[in-house]
Formats: structure tokens, sequence, C-alpha cells
């Protein structure tokens, strides 16, 4: 998988991309990273590659010319004739679609991913709409400048990739996990085979040694080796958090009858009055 980032701080990436799966992706050449400098693309003595925003307003726009020129130096497929089963050509926006686990899945089997950083207000419009198929953007905040974002993306994606992570089951059960096709039918007794964040839920809390630390101990199912009641536990501890954290993701998960009556369980506790909780 070969990614390019057009960016006015190519420099920016050399630390990121040095550290843990992203640099032995790198090193095994499962993935290669090539930061463009888009001043290279410029036509002037200053390198310029922003300008005022047409109707008045504050700050800056990348101007579009650097950009369609850096793009075609890539050699990538025109907008019209590309296979976004291969390639994509992304830009990073505050009001681009949310970057989510689903749409790392789906990056994660492209060939090459081209992208696109921007920096001031923002990138001239006609380079979202001739040049990019996605416009992405990794949470309803605002950051300066899109190089934080492409390496969230680059990160996400690259430990999807097959044979990136030691355990290949270690991205398929954790937080916002693929709903997984066979979990229904690998229910048994209503627990899910998968009994980890799996299937669209968020992942339940790890603990390591020691099983007691500072007065605080390991919760007791943790305790025994009794893997029906630790997976059980998993289960209902992943919908505990994500009906705290991320009551959402419930409408979309993959969710067995026994997941429902440990949910109506836990609303029941969680409405329950205090006094009551500590009668
Ligand atoms: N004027 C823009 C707006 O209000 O949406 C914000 C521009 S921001 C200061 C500069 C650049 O940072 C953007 O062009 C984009 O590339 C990047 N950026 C900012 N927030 C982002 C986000 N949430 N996700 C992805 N990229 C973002």
């Amino acid at each position: 998988m070969h990614f390019d980032i057009v960016t006015i701080f190519p420099g920016f990436f050399a630390s990121p991309l040095e550290y843990g799966i992203l640099r032995r992706a790198i090193a095994t050449g499962q993935v290669q990273v090539q930061a463009h400098d888009l001043r290279a693309f410029t036509t002037d003595r200053h390198r310029t590659v922003d300008d005022r925003p047409f109707g008045g307003g504050e700050g800056m726009v990348l101007k579009p010319e650097p950009i369609f020129r850096a793009v075609e130096s890539l050699g990538v497929t025109p907008k019209a004739e590309r296979d976004t089963t291969r390639e994509s050509v992304i830009l990073l926006s505050a009001q681009g679609r949310p970057f989510t686990q689903q749409v790392a899945q789906r990056l994660a089997t492209l060939q090459r991913i081209v992208i696109l950083c921007g920096r001031y207000e923002g990138v001239d419009e006609r380079v979202n709409e001739a040049l990019c198929d996605q416009e992405l953007s990794i949470g309803d905040y605002v950051l300066s400048g899109g190089e934080l974002a492409a390496a969230v993306l680059i990160d996400a994606t690259v430990r999807l990739l097959p044979g990136a992570l030691g355990n290949p089951d270690s991205a398929r059960f954790e937080s916002f996990g693929a709903a997984d096709r066979g979990q229904a039918e690998d229910a048994e007794a209503g627990v899910p085979r998968t009994t980890h964040g799996s299937g669209g839920l968020l992942d339940y809390p790890h603990y390591t040694r020691p099983a007691e630390f500072a007065g605080l101990a390991i919760p007791e199912p943790l305790h025994g080796g009794n893997h029906d009641e630790i997976r059980r536990w998993r289960r209902r501890m992943s919908l505990q958090k994500t009906m705290r954290n991320r009551p959402d993701l419930l409408a979309t998960a993959q969710l067995t009858a026994e997941d429902l009556r440990t949910l109506a369980e836990l609303r029941r506790e969680q409405d329950r009055p205090v006094h009551d909780a500590d009668a």
C-alpha cells in the first residue's frame, strides 16, 4: 500500500512514522509513505501556496494550482476514470464525512491513497471538486492543519493491513470492530463466542499484573480461570462502557438476546436511586 501526502510541512511526518506498527510496516516494505512538499509545485520566487479568499473574510486559502500540479506529478488516475476500489484521493477537512473504523477498514483494501493536507482557512474548493473522491474529517473539532489528521488516518488504516498486527484477532475484536457476521450464529446459550468489543461496541476494560496495586484489585471474574464467566463479564463491561460513553453505537451494534437482557439490567441499575443502591 502506498500513501502520498501533499503538505506544506513534509518534515512533520518523520517522527510519527518511526514508531511501532507503522515503522515495522514500512521497514518490511508492506507500506510506503511519501510526503511531498507543496511548495515544490509553486512557480514564483516566493514559493507562494496561499492567497486571500474571494468575497473577503479572514485568513488565507491554499491556492489550487500547486495542488493540481502536485497531484498530476503523482500520476494519479483522473477523478472521472478513477477506480476507487484501488486508489483514492482524500481531502482532509473539518467539513468532511467522519473518518470511522469502517472507513479505515475500506481504506485498508486500497493500493494507493493520496492525502491532501489543508492549512490556514482551508483549500480552494475546486481541489475537492475536481481531484478528490473523498473529503474526510477525523472529528468534530478544528485542527490547524491536515497533517495530524493524515497521521491518524494512516495509523488507523495500516494497523488493519493483513499481518500488520502480531495477532490478527486484535483488530477484529477491539472497539468499533466490524459487526462480526458470524457472531450471532456463533452465540452459545445467548453469549456470543466473540465476547470482545466487536460487533460495533466499545472494547471491555483490560487489566494486567499485579492483581492488586495501590489497594486497587482487579475485578473478581478475572481472578479465576472460568472462561465462560470471563466472557460474560467482558461482554457486560463492553455493553456498560458503550452505554455510558457512546450510547449512539448501540443503535447499530450487533446485539444478541442476552445482550439486550444485560442492557435492560444495566439501565435498571443506572436508574436506581442512590439510597436503593446503598441499601
Ligand atoms: N476553515 C475551516 C473550517 O472552519 O472548516 C478550518 C480550516 S483548518 C484551520 C485548516 C486545515 O486543517 C483544513 O483545511 C484541514 O485540512 C485540516 N483540518 C482541520 N480540522 C480537521 C478535522 N477535524 N479533520 C481533518 N482535517 C482537519
